[in-house]
């Protein structure tokens, strides 16, 4: 909303004065692109207009061509752009251009912090596309008049500053809007023709409506996706994908399809080298633009894709929806959702084949829009096509850019494997250096390292590749791994003696009465070989990532109780049995107990304060101190 001063004079919302600001002071290079965004409103107003026009309404001044004009006056330092498109009522000018429409411009100004040479990826993406002008204008006025028969013909003006007048237009003017531009003394290179024609060459080539440059046509108007296959050059591919996409890079794949049976249709569709969705933005920024036999029906259809395929960018034509269809009730049509279907498989395949045929460039794709791909997990139609998308890194690999299907993981399997082993973690360290992954690691067996926490919920809703199930490491009964040979020559403790043995039945005892209902057991491990206790969860229950998203979901802080196995072949294990048969009180059972469970915890993420630990690591290096310095006087 605006303030009013008067009932024609408007301040600019605050944030608004912020965005002009920083337009009308920019040193950004590309300034060419307000052309752009202008163009691209006016295409935008002749798409409604035609869409009104096939529903049969009624309305003014039916017979002007749908066109956009550039004209420039040297002389005059102006610039003049107009379009015969649905124009505006004096509301519509108000709520249109007095506020930024999409989402805000804190994002927007955040964004232009970040990136702060290159405006014209931005300026598209956020609603802010007309204010761009006062880039290059030090005076704007909009003459307008609505598609709408009883709207009269408005003027807007303001000098981007602060304020801006609305009036009734005295002058006859006929459907649509005409945007004056007083140019800044320093862009007269703006009333320039060779230079106007580049700019609507390079970024506005695509607009489906005739661009007149002082009464030439300059855009070529070609519905390229309608066009055959092998007469589009890369160049041309890449070119449109810039223009629909605003992207400054050329696409990584680019796939075009026609189909004539049984439903006629043509789509082309592009993967774009990278994934913007970081910006948080980017959320709703995705869907197919929706032609009917090339008169464009709706922006960003979202029913045409699934929301996991949403990176891919694109439009879809088709004769044979009726040009009349209106968007609330594509859903229902028979033939959208076969189109929809359609496109879905091919793109699936598509992906597949080059998964198969290129696999660095899939890798790069999985790079980028994995995050996204992943969400096909809820795709159950899909599932088996899905399936062979994912990648995941693995135990196999040196670093975390190796990248595994699952087919290459069977591939691998022991022999007598039945089972494709994974874990989660933050990080492939965590993963690595956690207790339950010793086993799997001196008996050499691959574990999928999921380091995206919606990997779990995939995990979860695949459950198994071909006869193989999918099991988290902290599930397997580490009796079920006896049958897999350990490779290395672990240093092994003497076997454990009868006497310490029963001794080690009451020490269990003791560490089930010191932790109380912190742990829910305390028992024998067989997975460990290097450390000395681990948590591990009860057998049925879900895995340790997955209770803590589900904990996170529910707003749930408490600590999850588990097992707390011991390792009996640990050497402090040992020496705890020898202290305990001389003292069965003694506290220093009890600080080696609170330690290794809070050191667990700590390793899980689930230790908020950290001072016992500290205190209590305090205390042991003062006994081990004393310790050290008395061998060191012995020896
Ligand atoms: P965006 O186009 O991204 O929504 P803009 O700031 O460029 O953001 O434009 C705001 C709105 O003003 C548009 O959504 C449209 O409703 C209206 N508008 C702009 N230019 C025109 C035009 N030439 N004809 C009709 N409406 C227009």
């Amino acid at each position: 909303m605006t303030d009013s001063q008067s009932s024609n004079h408007y301040e600019f919302k605050a944030e608004i004065k912020q965005l002009l600001n920083i337009l009308v002071h920019s040193l950004y290079t590309h300034k060419e692109i307000f052309l752009r965004e202008l163009i691209s409103n006016a295409s935008d107003a002749l798409d409604k207009l035609r869409f009104e026009s096939v529903s049969g309404k009624k309305f003014r001044d039916a017979e002007l061509p749908l066109e956009i004009r550039v004209e420039a006056n040297k002389d005059k330092n102006r610039l003049v752009i107009s379009d015969t498109g649905i124009g505006m009522t004096r509301e519509e000018l108000v709520s249109n251009i007095g506020t930024i429409a999409k989402s805000g411009s804190a994002e927007f100004l955040k964004q232009i912090e970040d990136d702060k040479k290159d405006l014209s990826n931005i300026i598209g993406k956020f609603g802010v596309g007309f204010y761009s002008v006062f880039m290059v204008a030090k005076e704007v006025t909009i003459k307008t008049k609505s598609y709408k028969e009883e709207e009269e013909a408005v003027e807007w003006k303001s000098d981007g500053l602060g304020s801006y007048d609305i009036n009734t237009l005295n002058e006859p003017m006929k459907r649509g809007t005409i945007i004056e531009i007083e140019l800044k003394d320093e862009e007269k290179e703006f009333t320039e023709k060779y230079k106007l024609e580049s700019v609507i060459k390079k970024h506005s080539n695509f607009i489906s409506f005739p661009i007149y440059l002082e009464n030439n046509k300059v855009n070529s108007i070609s519905a390229l996706w309608r066009e055959p296959k092998n007469t589009i050059t890369k160049e041309q591919y890449s070119e449109f994908f810039k223009f629909l996409t605003y992207d400054s890079e050329d696409p990584l794949e680019t796939l075009h399809v026609s189909v004539d049976a049984p439903i006629q249709f043509n789509t082309l569709l592009f993967i774009p080298k990278k994934n913007y969705d970081q910006f948080g933005y980017y959320k709703n920024d995705y869907g197919l633009d929706l032609y009917v036999k090339r008169v464009l029906i709706q922006h960003q259809n979202k029913d045409l894709l699934p929301e996991y395929l949403g990176f891919i960018k694109g439009v879809v034509d088709s004769e044979d929806l009726p040009l009349n269809i209106s968007r609330e009730t594509l859903q229902e049509n028979v033939i959208f959702n076969k189109i929809a279907q359609n496109i879905t498989t091919q793109v699936l395949a598509h992906l597949k084949k080059i998964a198969t045929d290129d696999p660095d460039k899939y890798a790069a794709i999985w790079k980028e829009h994995g995050k996204a791909i992943r969400l096909g997990y809820s795709d159950f139609i899909n599932k088996d096509k899905f399936v062979e998308l994912l990648r995941f890194n693995s135990s196999k690999y040196e670093n975390q850019d190796g990248l595994t299907s699952l087919k290459e993981y069977v591939g691998r399997l022991k022999e007598g494997q039945k089972e494709i082993y994974y874990f989660s973690g933050p990080t492939r360290e965590a993963i690595i250096s956690s207790p339950h992954y010793e086993i799997f690691k001196s008996r050499q067996l691959e574990v999928l390292f999921l380091l995206d926490p919606i990997d779990e919920f995939v995990m979860d809703s695949v459950r198994e590749y071909k006869e193989y199930k999918l099991v988290s490491i902290e599930q397997v009964d580490p009796k079920n791994l006896d049958k897999f040979e350990s490779a290395g020559k672990e240093e092994k403790l003497p076997e454990i003696s009868k006497d310490d043995e029963k001794t080690l039945d009451k020490l269990l005892k003791r560490i089930k009465e010191i932790l109380g209902d912190k742990v829910t057991e305390v028992r024998i491990s067989n997975r460990l070989t290097d450390s000395p206790s681990c948590l591990v969860n009860p057998a049925d229950g879900m895995t340790s990532q997955m209770q803590k998203i589900m904990q996170i979901v529910s707003k749930d802080t408490s600590v999850p109780k588990k097992i707390l196995e011991i390792n009996k072949d640990h050497k402090l294990i040992r020496n705890l049995i020898k202290i305990y048969t001389a003292n069965s009180k003694d506290e220093y059972i009890d600080q080696v107990v609170e330690q290794l469970y809070e050191s667990s915890l700590l390793l899980e993420g689930y230790l908020t304060d950290p001072h016992n630990l500290v205190n209590r690591i305090k205390n042991l290096l003062e006994k081990s101190s004393d310790l050290h310095d008395a061998v060191r006087e012995k020896t």
